[in-house]
Order: structure tokens, then sequence, then C-alpha cells
């Protein structure tokens, strides 16, 4: 039972814990990112005279603060790039004082700086994204500068700060794909305001024209694609320079012919439209695994990247898939990666192949894959983030092949026309609502004519390690 005062308690508990909680520290921040032209780049400065070495400065306003240092961090490093690799002569400066400090401490990871209320600080940098570490036969991957809030950061956060803007000059020869906006007519400024960007914060991705071969696949909506061209070495050049390839016919040769007719199926699947998608490929590997990434850069405009590789198998659509596949259970919900990942993947299946016979013969080979990979999870339920080991562990089994291969089995149980006609209607009701989970999924696919018994198996096989157990389960 609870009294009034109880109440008035609890109020004025949570309020004094608000309070304290917003009294410790204010950091206002402001970001400058700016892209060097090739002719300032002082190699002893910059690891290696590649393109797109970055010069960030960053200026955090310190409005309140308890502590005495302040600790801050780069949030959400991509493991492709080593930390330690990613700055040379970090700076700092306090507050109406062009006097370098250097009382700081930084391990590589953490950078600590003492502090004090109504203080200045000025840290400034230089950023290569690219690993120090690739040889070079991986040079053209350098050509890319690729950096998302939420996925791999470059500059540096901590409790209670604020971004208020971001600032990014660009080198003329540049091209970029950002949901920052022009500031100046010859589009080398681009400012944005914290405020007015997507939830999924900041997204840029630098690219070196002169590698690749721009391809525009229709107006309406704008789908524009940046292809890599591959590299060459120069003969006549004793250095062996590294060239782009001049050979445009086998740039154009690796895109599939229906690609844009994927796209617009999918675009109707999901009854959402894109007004621009921007997709760009390259050579993208982490420890040996090829990746691919879809962001959103603002309502209706996505970019994707991917490996080059991804246009000869159904990967492409996957990451297309993720640009309109956009209403999702919230991050924490235990169904984000079955509809996130697994969905999207067994979707992909779909949408690239011509025939059922493909249909089946990619999910054969999945069928075959999971009997080799390490599956540590008893389900896609129990991930909450998304790893994959060199060794083929982590949630790759559960989340890419096992799961997607028990929704192909539950829709060939449905009928695929069935199923397909269900997944839409559920997906667009949704997206008026916003919000779901797994077990609305669940009720409106009972409610809409899926047999309990069948429904049944399919949740079960979800949990089952041994593909022959669930081979079973449907064929019953
Ligand atoms: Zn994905």
């Amino acid at each position: 039972m609870s009294s009034l005062s109880d109440n008035l308690f609890c109020f004025i508990l949570v309020s004094f814990l608000l309070c304290v909680t917003s009294v410790k520290a204010q950091y206002h921040t402001k970001v400058t990112l700016r892209f060097m032209e090739r002719s300032e780049i002082d190699t002893s400065k910059v690891f290696n005279a590649m393109p797109f070495p970055c010069y960030v400065q960053q200026r955090i306003i310190v409005s309140e603060c308890t502590d005495d240092s302040l600790e801050l961090m780069l949030p959400n490093c991509a493991v492709c790039w080593l930390n330690t690799a990613l700055y040379s002569n970090i700076n700092i400066y306090h507050t109406d004082s062009s006097i370098r400090s250097n009382d700081y401490s930084f391990d590589g990871q953490t950078l600590v700086v003492p502090v004090s209320a109504h203080d200045t600080i000025t840290i400034t940098y230089y950023y290569n994204s690219e690993d120090i570490a690739y040889n070079e036969s991986l040079f053209f991957s350098r050509c890319l500068f690729f950096c998302q809030e939420t996925w791999h950061s470059v500059w540096f956060t901590c409790d209670g700060m604020l971004l208020d803007t971001i600032c990014v000059h660009f080198p003329y020869n540049a091209g970029r794909l950002t949901n920052a906006t022009s500031f100046d007519p010859n589009d080398t400024l681009f400012v944005c305001d914290r405020s007015a960007l997507p939830k999924d914060g900041f997204a840029l991705l630098v690219f070196d024209t002169m590698y690749y071969y721009k391809l525009k696949l229709s107006d309406t909506p704008l789908v524009q694609l940046y292809l890599f061209r591959g590299i060459e070495r120069s003969l006549s050049d004793g250095n062996g320079m590294i060239l782009p390839r001049s050979v445009d016919v086998e740039v154009l040769n690796k895109i599939p012919s229906n690609t844009l007719s994927v796209i617009l199926k999918i675009s109707d699947f999901f009854d959402f439209r894109i007004d621009t998608l921007e997709i760009l490929d390259g050579v993208f590997s982490i420890a040996g695994s090829l990746w691919g990434s879809a962001f959103p850069v603002s309502h209706r405009r996505s970019m994707v990247l991917f490996d080059e590789s991804f246009w000869n198998s159904y990967d492409w659509v996957h990451e297309i898939i993720h640009c309109y596949h956009t209403c999702l259970p919230d991050r924490g919900d235990s169904s984000f990666f079955f509809f996130h990942e697994s969905m999207t993947e067994f979707l992909a299946v779909y949408f690239a192949s011509c025939d059922s016979a493909d249909v089946n013969r990619i999910f054969k080979s999945k069928q075959k894959m999971y009997r080799r990979t390490k599956d540590p999870f008893s389900s896609v339920f129990q991930i909450t983030s998304n790893s994959l080991t060199s060794k083929g562990g982590g949630s790759f089994g559960a989340v890419y092949v096992k799961t997607p291969y028990c929704l192909y089995r539950l829709a060939e149980k449905v009928g695929k026309e069935e199923f397909f006609r269900l997944l839409n209607l559920f997906f667009t009701t949704v997206r008026e609502k916003g919000e779901y989970s797994f077990v609305d999924f669940e009720n409106f696919m009972l409610s809409n004519g899926v047999p309990a018994d069948v429904w049944k198996n399919f949740k079960r096989s979800l949990y089952m390690k041994s593909m022959r157990k669930i081979d079973k389960l449907f064929n019953n």
C-alpha cells in the first residue's frame, strides 16, 4: 500500500538524484574535422602520406564539474582500427592560453585531462582512419575515410558531454557522403547541428574520387553507385605508383543487371520510399572477414557501403534491405537481432534469387554451413551484441545461418506467397505503430492463419542447435 507521503518522499528522492547527476558535470563540445589537401600533408606528423589524414580539433566548454580531472574515451571504436594507432601529436590547451599543456595522460584508450569549472579545453590531433598494419596490396582501402558515430567515432567523449556542432572541412578532390549540410558554395565546408541529426548520429564517408566510377541507376529515387575501379601499378614510374584501373567496362560488369529492380522490389515490400540511396563498394575486411554497412543519413536518404565481392552473392541485397527495414524493436529488446539481422538475411536470399531453385540452393548451403559453425548461443534471442570470431564462432551461426534457415522452413511450410503477404502486412502495420517485439509478431502470425502447431515447431527450432533435429521438426 502506498500513501501520499511515500509518493512525495519518492518524488523528492528522484528529483534530488536527477539534480545531483545534472550538476556533477556538464561539458559542451564542438568538433572540427579538417581533411587535408595532399600538398599539406606533413609526413613526419602523419603515419603515411595517404589520402585524407584528418586534423581533429575538439573544444570542450566546461560549465559545471565536481571532479578535478576529465576522463575521455573514444566511443564505439571499431575493431578494425587499432586505438593505439589513431593519434599522433595530441595537443591540449586550456582557457585563454596558447601554451600547450603537458599535464595529461593518454594510454592509447583513455585521455585524462585536469579540469576546473568554466575551463575551455582544446584537444587537437591527427587521425588516420586506416589501420597502419594494412599491407600494400590493400592500399586502396586507404582511399576511404569512414565515420559513423554509433559505430566508430573519431572524437572523444565522456558522461555529461553534449555535442553541439560538427564542422567538416573537405579537400576539393574528395568525394563525400555525409549527413552534415553544405555551408559554402564550393562545398568544402559542411556543418551540422547535433539536434538536426538522425538518432544514429553523425555519418561521414570520404573517398578519393580518382579511384571511383560514378554510375547513376535512377533519378527517382536517386540511386547513385560509386564503384571501386581497382588498382594497377604504373609501369612508367620507377616507384611503381599505384593508380586506379582505367578499364571501366570491368567495373560495370560487376553490377548485377537486376540491381535497380531488386531495390524497387524491396522498397515496395516495406512500403517505404527513400529519395536518395548512395551505394559505395570497396575492399572492406576486418580480420579476414568481409563486411558491409548501411546507415540512414536522414529520414529519406541512406548510404550503403560493402566489400565489392558482395555483388557476387546476395550480400549486397542484405545491406540494401537494412535501408528499408528501419522500423525495429529497441536495441535492448531480445528480438532485436531476430528482426534486424536474421530477418534481413532471410529476405535477402529471396529478393536476390531468380527462382525457388536458387532459394533452395542457398538455404541448403546454410544448412551445411551451420553444421560447421560453432554456435555458443541457445537462440538468437540471447544475443546482445553481434560478433564473428575467426573460427566461425560468435553470434554468426545463430544470427546469419540458423535463424534465417528456420524462417525459410517456416515460409515453405506456410507457403512462400502467403508468408510474404503476411510479412508485408506485418511490417506495414508496425511502421504505423512504431514499435513491436517478437510477441507481437507471434500474435500477428497466429491470428492471420498460421497454424498453431507449425508456429510452435518454428519457435522450438529457434532454440535447437542440431540441423538434423530442426529438419525433423519441419518434416513432420
Ligand atoms: Zn546486416
